[in-house]
């Protein structure tokens, strides 16, 4: 998938994400803001995020939805500094600096290395070394601190010459076995059963980077040592079927039927490029860099992937896949000395490459002048094709790579213009109606040169030129007159603030450094320079107070942008006829090899074919499976990780206090009921959390508003919450405003939400009309991207009243409500005004509203008496009725059309309808059903990115899910399989354990702390007790067969009372209704 985006997503701002589905974006948490990244750098990772995410499906099926947030901006800048910027809020205790071991000279020098550099960097707190192999040149950085989220990562420099994709199907192919874990893929061993923290493998366009993490350490060096083996010695390099199976190859199952291209990265890619976002980002950087390397897809483009031969992927491992063009990093609480004996064991097998140079990356030189390009890109047929166009402006801006004071620069510049939705260029893009959202990823540096990409999307065709106008004349607009200095202001704190608190979510911090210095080492700058923002910060600072920021930003504006004439425009019109003629011409080259092919051609196809299936069918033996290197369940701690929960109240408020230590950041979430709210109300839910942020106040417009916030604190976000609860009808319901400060601006932090929720008023009739058609923009684009998102929330809503909410607010039935409200808005403003009013009306009440603190001691002290005022100025209604939600859907099977190539299918019912009680041991079933039965039959053989099942112990109601398929039928037969496949199941301790041990890692997934607090306030809402996690935990660690066999039974219900809902393309949906009878409903959706 696309990795950046994936990084990017990690928690969850919308729908897709419900159910944490994550969609394409790296983790920017509370950010309704992904649609101005939808691309630049083009990042694939090994696993799609709905793997990734499994984990945190086992443990919570909470629905969030579209969130509306004003600090968004922040985690934007702050990519430049970790490339993954994330999970908006929290802080650990930031890694000391102990007395951290040192590695004497004369020890590096046994295990053959020399320290080039070394450093004490103050803002990780770390100290660092760089080392050299000595034979091979290999370069090692080796950061030691007290983090005990310890990671490690391998980088090699990939560029590829054409789109066939090598760098990617190599990356996917080494995991599947090497000389010493002789399986099919260790890595999918390692996901089972181990405690990483991170393991996964991206493809940039010019890099590979494979990452692991662990709080274990002797977990952690199984994985290094797993990763190290795959990287150097995989089978693949030798094993054509491992070629063909991840990377392409012609399937035909029997001499009559159909030859048709199969490959987990053909497939993968066929995905990628249905999305316009995807075809949009992708022209954009070709364009801009037609001579070097980035000029072709290390994706693969699937017209080019068929051309690659088996003997240029060997040839790109032999060159590339050596020590002389590695770059390694370690981090974290391990013993320095040990890490470089483990390296010594694998560099020292190898001899100084002769052409370590060759994976350079050239520079690319700038054009004389401007360059336009148009493409097109597959739409469905239904709607007005007219307002889908895409126009974007792309600059290369600059010919040699920047100093890094300049690139801060443009990082704040970038924020400036584009952060926050009261940024100008952003808000005058947004406002001028000429389309519904943003495309460009801004300022980009993580190639070797940096861009510069900004349009819109759902643009009118004769709207086209007035879009490019009115970017370049805000710019010029911008140069000429500067940034007021409350914007300036608010952009230095809201970046500072996220510097400082290095809050990367769900994601290592030591991972997030070793990107951010990855992105200068790989093209040979200094590694530790990107690492160190405080010095260009404060130079920085004392640069505006002086100069002024206008003195400091207008130069850059002009020479970057305004005078550069490397300046590539896109545009995209829309094709409904393109997916069709893309297939066609597919088809045609098929059946003209077919045509060319003897009998004996075809029957050694099919036995190919047959071949290359049974293989994947058949498991590994017991003795390869043994290779890898596992924990024992004595390694496993037997208690939940606690986190200190104190319940009091503040003037008969409920109030949950989790004192964590977190560096003097106070974060808050203020909770209410939303179950009074009426039914219609609902799916207004999403727009009015936004208008919150986004709408202004008496006394301030939403731009004031937002600076406010910028200035004061670390970001505000509302968004609705809802989940089942277990055991009860009544589903948990919610809005929840979470907001960060330092402890000290406590105040501010509670007048703001005050003021956000109490002042502001609905009366920006022009900007609810742009929020409702960015919805709208944001929706179809999740439907493409994250399809088994919606199709979950769909089935969801057909058996429970909690995915009924979600439906309304983020699935069909809200893109369906949008379609509306856009000519609602229109013809009766004043309605949709008073409505939002009215849910004002009944939500904010101190009756059901309660708060939930994270600090340290202190600071959670000091908070209470402006928690108190809060709570004095909240109204207090008695508590309103329970509002009869009427939450019907038609229980049949549903196929959502769209235009794509690759589908999204599902399958789901309620187990505990069948009488099945909840064990712990389910959730190590579902991983071991998602990473064995699903994976192989699914994926593997299935030719789909992703398969997997998740349990949502809240509702019962338990799902099968593919992502990016290209079957339909066949996938929905392999789900049925499931009871039979556990019946009929055999397995050995060792595999047990290992998927015990494999639960536990999801269970005890790293937070940090604020992370620690909302999860503590979640499971309080949804009634969840301590001493129910210490049961499941105990249910978990005793699993045994007996309890597969017996969940067989349960599972079945899927198979025989279970709803289908797939996102599909019309043809799939058309020949599986002729297959089965009208088995679907089809609902056209784009
Ligand atoms: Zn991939």
């Amino acid at each position: 998938m696309e990795g950046k985006a994936f990084l990017r997503s990690l928690s969850s701002s919308s729908l897709a994400c419900n159910r944490f589905f994550f969609p394409c974006r790296f983790p920017r948490s509370f950010s309704s803001f992904s649609s101005s990244s939808s691309f630049s750098v083009h990042r694939i990772s090994h696993r799609p995020i709905t793997a990734l995410t499994r984990r945190t499906l086992l443990r919570r099926h909470w629905k969030v939805y579209p969130i509306a947030a004003t600090s968004s901006s922040f985690l934007r800048f702050n990519k430049r500094f970790s490339s993954l910027s994330t999970s908006a809020v929290a802080a650990q205790p930031a890694p000391s600096s102990p007395d951290v071991v040192s590695v004497p000279d004369e020890v590096a020098e046994k295990f053959g290395f020399e320290k080039v550099s070394e450093e004490f960097i103050g803002e990780c707190k770390s100290k660092a070394v760089l080392f050299r192999h000595k034979k091979t040149g290999a370069e090692v950085i080796s950061v030691s601190n007290d983090d005990e989220n310890k990671v490690f990562g391998i980088v090699f420099r990939t560029p590829p010459k054409d789109s066939t994709g090598i760098p990617h199907i190599l990356e996917h192919s080494v995991l599947c076995g090497s000389r010493k874990y002789p399986l099919k893929e260790p890595f999918v061993e390692l996901l089972k059963g181990s405690l990483n923290t991170f393991l996964n493998a991206f493809t940039y366009p010019d890099r590979t980077c494979y990452p692991v993490a662990s709080t274990n350490t002797k977990d952690f060096y199984n994985l290094v040592d797993v990763y190290l083996d795959a990287v150097f010695f995989p089978k693949c390099v030798d094993d054509y079927q491992t070629f063909q199976q991840e990377g392409w190859h012609f399937e035909l199952n029997n001499p009559s039927e159909e030859i048709c291209y199969k490959g987990v990265v053909f497939n993968e890619m066929k995905g990628v490029y249905s999305q316009p976002d995807n075809i949009l980002g992708r022209t954009s950087q070709q364009a801009l860099f037609p001579d070097n390397t980035y000029g072709v897809d290390s994706g693969g483009d699937p017209k080019v992937i068929p051309k690659l031969t088996f003997e240029q992927f060997q040839e790109f491992h032999r060159k590339y896949y050596h020590p002389s063009n590695a770059r390694i990093w370690f981090y974290g609480d391990d013993d320095p000395v040990e890490r470089l004996r483990i390296l010594s064991e694998y560099l020292d097998v190898f001899n100084a490459s002769s052409a370590p140079n060759e994976s350079k990356i050239e520079l690319q030189k700038l054009f004389p002048e401007p360059v336009r390009i148009v493409e097109k890109y597959p739409a469905g047929e239904g709607g007005d094709l007219k307002k889908k166009h895409m126009v974007c402006l792309n600059w290369l801006l600059s010919e040699k790579p920047l100093d890094l004071e300049t690139e801060l620069t443009l990082g704040f510049l970038d924020h400036l213009m584009l952060g926050t939705p009261a940024s100008p260029l952003r808000k005058i893009l947004l406002e001028s109606g000429l389309g519904d959202a943003i495309v460009g990823g801004g300022i980009e540096d993580e190639l070797l040169q940096p861009q510069f990409s900004i349009g819109l999307k759902g643009v009118s065709e004769e709207d086209i030129h007035k879009v490019e106008e009115l970017i370049m004349s805000t710019l010029k607009k911008l140069s000429e007159e500067g940034f007021e200095t409350d914007a300036v202001e608010a952009s230095m704190n809201t970046i500072e603030f996220s510097l400082r608190e290095n809050n990367t979510g769900s994601f290592p911090r030591g991972l997030s450094l070793m990107l951010r210095s990855i992105g200068k080492w790989i093209y040979d700058r200094d590694p530790f320079e990107p690492l160190k923002y405080e010095k260009p910060l404060k130079a920085l600072k004392a640069r505006i107070a002086e100069e002024g920021s206008k003195a400091v930003f207008s130069p850059l504006i002009e020479k970057f942008i305004l005078n550069n004439p490397h300046r590539v425009t896109v545009e995209m019109r829309p094709d409904p006829e393109k997916a069709t003629c893309d297939e066609a011409a597919e088809r045609e080259i098929l059946e003209k090899l077919k045509a060319s092919m003897t009998e004996e051609d075809l029957a050694e196809l099919a036995r190919a074919t047959q071949e290359l299936r049974l293989k994947q069918e058949t498991p590994d033996p017991p003795e390869a499976l043994k290779t890898v290197p596992s924990l024992s369940l004595k390694d496993i701690p037997k208690e939940p990780i606690h986190v200190p929960t104190e319940v009091g109240d503040i003037h008969g408020v409920k109030v949950l206090r989790h004192n964590l230590f977190t560096n003097d950041v106070l974060y808050a979430e203020v909770v209410f009921n939303m179950r009074s709210l009426k039914q219609e109300l609902l799916p207004l839910m999403p727009l009015f959390c936004q208008s919150l942020l986004e709408m202004g106040t008496k006394d301030y417009t939403f731009v004031q508003l937002n600076q406010l916030i910028g200035r004061k604190t670390g970001g505000i976000s509302v968004y609705p919450f809802t989940s089942s609860i277990r055991g009860r009808e009544e589903p948990c319901s919610h809005m929840i405003v979470r907001g960060k400060a330092m402890a000290g601006r406590a105040e501010d932090l509670f007048n703001l939400v005050n003021c956000v929720l109490q002042e502001v008023q609905f009366t920006d009739q022009q900007r609810f009309k742009q929020f409702v058609s960015q919805s709208k923009a944001r929706m179809e684009n999740r439907l493409r991207g994250s399809g088994h998102g919606i199709a979950a929330a769909r089935m969801d809503a057909k058996l429970n009243v909690a995915g009924w909410i979600s439906d309304q607010m983020g699935g069909i039935s809200y893109l369906e409500f949008l379609q509306g409200l856009e000519e609602r808005v229109d013809q009766d403003w004043s309605g949709v005004s008073s409505s939002l009013e009215e849910i004002r009306a009944s939500l904010l009440s101190r009756n059901g509203c309660l708060i939930n603190l994270t600090a340290d001691g202190k600071n959670l002290t000091n908070a209470e008496k402006y928690v108190g005022k809060f709570l004095d100025l909240l109204p207090s209604n008695s508590f309103a009725e329970t509002a009869t939600w009427n939450s019907r859907i038609s229980p049949g099977n549903e196929a959502i059309v769209i235009p794509t190539q690759v589908n999204y299918v599902g399958k789901a019912a309620n187990i505990y309808d069948t009488g099945y009680q909840l064990s712990g041991s389910a959730y190590v079933i579902s991983k071991y059903i998602s990473n064995t039965w699903l994976w192989d039959r699914v994926r593997v053989s299935g030719g789909a990115y992703g398969g997997f099942c998740d349990f949502d112990t809240h509702s019962g109601v338990f799902s099968f899910l593919s992502y990016r398929d290209p079957n339909l039928l066949k996938t929905l037969d392999v789900y049925d399989g499931t009871g039979d496949f556990l019946r009929e199941l055999e397995i050995d301790d060792d595999t047990l354990t290992k998927s015990i041990i494999g639960t536990i890692g999801d269970v005890d997934a790293y937070q940090l702390p604020d992370a620690k607090g909302y999860s503590s306030l979640l499971r309080y809402l949804l009634g969840i007790t301590e001493e129910e996690r210490q049961k499941r935990r105990e249910e978990i660690l005793s699993t045994s067969l007996k309890d597969f066999k017996e969940f067989a039974d349960a599972i079945d219900a899927v198979k025989n009372k279970g709803v289908v809902v797939a996102v599909v393309s019309p043809e799939d949906v058309e020949a599986a209704n002729k297959e089965c009878s009208n088995y679907f409903q089809v609902k056209k959706a784009l």
